[in-house]
């Protein structure tokens, strides 16, 4: 009787203290992939493995086993757009597409970061996109339409509650009409500059200095700012901050990386020891998808794991801190094959005697490899051949060390009557992508990348979703994507700052 009640004892005291209790964390930060599908991060661990030879920061935390798969459905609708999917991120409920954080209904609905900042919490939006655009501004603004006018929506986000640090792309809804973007914020370089789209004469960068934050336009502004400033509003370019292949293309040093951004925000949310949100979105990702450009949308993976990178140091350092990483979305249907164009490979002898004959060629590392080399994406090599069928060929020859014949630049050149690039396939789900020439040239280099892609749109597949911290064994299995609103509800919920 003695032992049984001493191996209850024991029993009952490895059950740890507080079981019942749900975790709690102090910070949350949310990474979002936009486009990143299951496809794009196998692209993503692939290429590391394969040619690299190391493990990306995404596949480490997959690793952690606290991963899931999310379910990005909206309102009435199997396929998500940008603007519903971070809505129900940030709201917990469905939401109508090319909706910005309103009930199916209409109604205005609290996002996570506004009730952070109710509570007294530090909050950041990260983003190489437009901060009007989709997936940043659904955690700040309420609109019927992703659509609306920019200055509509950023001021949404400015005006709102004072969200502590914003870096991003758009100043151009930020400036006074007729005015230069670079007029007020110096660092912007002439190729990412642009004209207001305001319609009137608010100067939102002077009224934000007057709330106190500190407004830089440069990777070097960034860098010396992020150590003291206690609001910081970055602006580094009138639209979007361009591709990774194409700043470096272009040799724009001053433009920070989504790493740089990352670690900025994580400096000055961290220093008022009150507790943060912050949400991180590599948009671009998404974009070269649009763009049926799979080397592009490979750097973009490979820069949305630098700036998770960023963000698990700090975890390391501030254990009471939720990383969550997911997607809103696959974009494409992107995806490797195999095919026969090649003429069937030539079969050999294996060690143990038997002929291997396969009837079909398939991708290798090569295809990973010669991705990865890309230094350029299609849209810029389009730009510099200014429709020459002969400047493409080398166009695309240094960019991509791929040989096309003339006769496929033609083909990827081929124009309608209004000058648009026209998909001759399901060319009523490439919509604006119609009049992309990207998704041209994309396709007529399969024969070289053994990609295909299946649209110029949105695709309906779950979107893997993980995270390490407090809390984030509740990530694991099926889930809708409201979910990770969810949960990281949860873990704050019990965090008030100065209480
Ligand atoms: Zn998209």
């Amino acid at each position: 009787m003695r032992s049984l009640l001493l191996v209850l004892t024991i029993l009952l005291s490895s059950v740890p203290m507080g079981a019942q209790e749900s975790p709690r964390a102090k910070n949350v930060i949310l990474l979002i992939g936009d486009g990143l599908g299951a496809a794009q991060t196998a692209f993503g661990l692939h290429y590391a493995n394969m040619v690299e030879g190391r493990k990306l920061h995404l596949e480490a935390l997959m690793n952690d086993g606290n991963t899931g798969y999310s379910m990005p459905t909206p309102y009435l609708s199997t396929v998500i757009d940008s603007a519903a999917a971070a809505s129900q991120l940030a709201t917990g409920r469905k939401a109508r597409n090319e909706t910005l954080s309103l009930s199916s209904d209409g109604y205005v609905v609290e996002t996570i970061l506004e009730a952070a900042k109710r509570r007294g919490l530090a909050t950041g939006l990260v983003s190489n996109m437009r901060l009007s655009h989709a997936t940043p501004a659904a955690f700040a603004a309420h609109q019927i339409s992703r659509y609306n006018p920019e200055p509509e929506i950023l001021d949404d986000v400015l005006t709102g509650y004072d969200v502590d640090v914003l870096l991003g792309g758009g100043a151009r809804a930020l400036v006074p009409a007729g005015r230069r973007v670079s007029e007020f914020l110096p660092g912007i370089v002439d190729e990412l500059d642009g004209d207001s789209n305001r319609p009137d004469e608010v100067n939102r960068i002077a009224e934000a200095k007057a709330k106190g934050y500190v407004v830089v336009s440069d990777r070097t502004g960034l860098a010396e700012a992020s150590p003291k400033a206690d609001k910081l509003l970055g602006l580094f370019a009138a639209s979007h901050l361009p591709y990774v292949v194409d700043t470096r293309a272009m040799g724009l040093e001053s433009v920070p990386s989504l790493r740089d951004m990352t670690q900025a925000a994580l400096d000055v949310l961290s220093r008022t020891g009150n507790g943060f949100f912050l949400m991180v979105e590599g948009g671009r990702i998404d974009y070269a998808g649009h763009d049926n450009d799979a080397g592009t949308m490979l750097h973009e993976i490979l820069d949305f794991d630098e700036a998770l990178g960023a963000v698990l140091d700090f975890q390391a350092r501030h254990p009471d801190t939720l990383v969550i990483v997911t997607a809103d979305h696959g974009t494409g249907g992107f995806s490797f094959t195999y095919g026969d164009f090649n003429g069937r490979p030539p079969g050999r002898e294996l060690p143990s005697g038997l002929a291997y004959a396969p009837h079909h060629s398939y991708p290798t590392r090569e295809q990973l490899v010669a991705l990865g080399r890309q230094s350029a994406s299609y849209l810029y090599m389009l730009d510099e051949a200014k429709g020459s069928p002969e400047r493409l060929v080398e166009e695309v020859r240094a960019h991509t060390g791929f040989e096309m014949t003339i006769q496929e630049a033609r083909e990827a050149l081929v124009r309608d009557a209004d000058g648009k690039a026209w998909i001759e396939d399901f060319s009523q789900f490439y919509q604006d992508q119609a009049s992309n020439p990207a998704c041209l040239l994309g396709r007529r280099l399969a024969r070289h990348t053994f990609v295909v892609w299946a649209t110029g749109a949105h695709t309906m597949e779950p979107v893997l979703t993980f995270g390490r911290g407090p809390g984030a064994e509740m990530l694991r299995g099926v889930y809708e994507n409201t979910h990770v609103y969810d949960v990281s509800m949860k873990v704050l919920q019990h965090y008030s700052a100065g209480r």
